[in-house]
């Protein structure tokens, strides 16, 4: 009966499933799903909280997206905050404000989603709340977690190197493969449908057109649908300030310039871009670099660390004194700032 609809079910059976469905205890939970509140064994390190709100129609589209894709990154996006304060997440409580005509189906894969990323991070549902809405979906999840070492925007000093923890530009490539393709495609964390279904489908109509294979957008469909935070405890004991990329490198490198009141200096060819993103971005006829600089949502973690570390990233540039400026090829600086580099003539 996967096509019923919410309202034919009720709400009583749905929390008695949510119940059932993350009933396993983790981490120091005492009372879990089930009571007024949740009740956990605290520990003697930093509390970290945050919550992020994805509202339909202007955070996700449901055209593109699956709702197993919507519960994966809900989740992700709020473990990365916590991540980027160089914590790790324990627990976890989701809202959801749904309508009365959605399935049991999409609310179900919704949850695999939650569920997937829960196994990924290791991390609890222990509460949230259930509402019917009168029309779109909206959704927020709450992180919980700790820190030995708590990591802010503000720490970054004069002659510090700046790093990246992985490949910048996939998921806005991803995202512009995505508009072309106009519907959803179904991939999962670990089950890898085929990502063409049906009649007439967007991905193997877009491998045509475009010369590209399913093995060059795949990862980058993957990064924008599924991303995954990363985890910093490799150099959190180093780390001077922290922030992790969810609007493009340049805003929120000027973000952590403006509130460690510095500069920075980025070097253009060190910005770290893969194979896949430089191939489709040519194919598409978009700039890589563009995309590597100004693209959102690639939930890397941008930090700095004292010069003269080892340090498991990819370094890309250094703190400055006031000015922010990418350096290109040739040597020549250019001013960035948090509203864009509008000055840059090639990009
Ligand atoms: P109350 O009316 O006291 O807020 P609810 O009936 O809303 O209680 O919730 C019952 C239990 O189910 C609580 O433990 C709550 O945290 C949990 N819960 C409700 N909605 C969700 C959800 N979306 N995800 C996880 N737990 C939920
Ligand atoms: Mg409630």
């Amino acid at each position: 009966m996967t096509a019923e609809k919410l309202s034919q079910i009720g709400e009583l059976p749905l929390l008695e499933q949510i119940r059932k469905d993350f009933s396993k205890k983790s981490k120091n939970v005492l009372v879990g799903i089930g009571d007024d509140a949740a009740v956990v064994e605290p520990i003697n390190k930093y509390l970290l909280a945050t919550t992020d709100m994805m509202v339909e129609g202007i955070h996700f589209d449901l055209r593109f997206v699956t709702s197993y894709q919507l519960g994966f990154k809900l989740i992700s996006v709020n473990v990365s905050d916590i991540c980027a304060m160089g914590g790790e997440p324990y627990y976890l409580l989701l809202n959801i404000a749904i309508n009365r005509n959605a399935t049991k189906r999409f609310l179900d894969m919704f949850f695999d989603g939650v569920k997937d990323a829960i196994s990924v991070y290791d991390t609890g549902l222990i509460g949230g709340d259930l509402s019917s809405s009168n029309k779109g979906m909206s959704i927020s999840a709450t992180v919980i977690g700790y820190a030995d070492k708590y990591i802010r925007r503000s720490g970054a000093k004069m002659g510090d190197k700046i790093y990246v923890t992985g490949s910048l530009g996939d998921s806005a490539c991803g995202l512009e493969l995505l508009k072309k393709i106009k519907k959803p495609v179904p991939l999962r964390r670990h089950l890898s449908p085929s990502i063409e279904k049906g009649k007439g489908g967007g991905v193997k109509t877009l491998c045509f057109e475009y010369g590209l294979s399913k093995k060059t957008i795949e990862p980058l469909l993957r990064r924008h649908l599924l991303p995954e935070a990363r985890n910093p405890k490799d150099f959190v004991h180093a780390a001077t300030s922290m922030i992790d990329i969810s609007d493009g490198l340049l805003i929120d490198m000027s973000r952590l310039c403006s509130e460690s009141k510095a500069g920075a200096r980025i070097y253009e060819e060190k910005i770290p871009m893969s194979p896949e993103m430089k191939k489709a971005a040519e194919k598409l006829g978009i700039s890589p670099i563009k995309l590597a600089l100004s693209g959102g949502e690639d939930y890397e973690l941008l930090f700095t660390a004292p010069a003269g570390r080892k340090i498991k990233a990819i370094s890309i540039g250094d703190i400055a004194e006031s000015k922010k400026v990418i350096v290109d090829k040739k040597g020549r600086e250019k001013p960035f700032s948090a509203e864009g580099y509008q000055h840059f003539g090639r990009l």
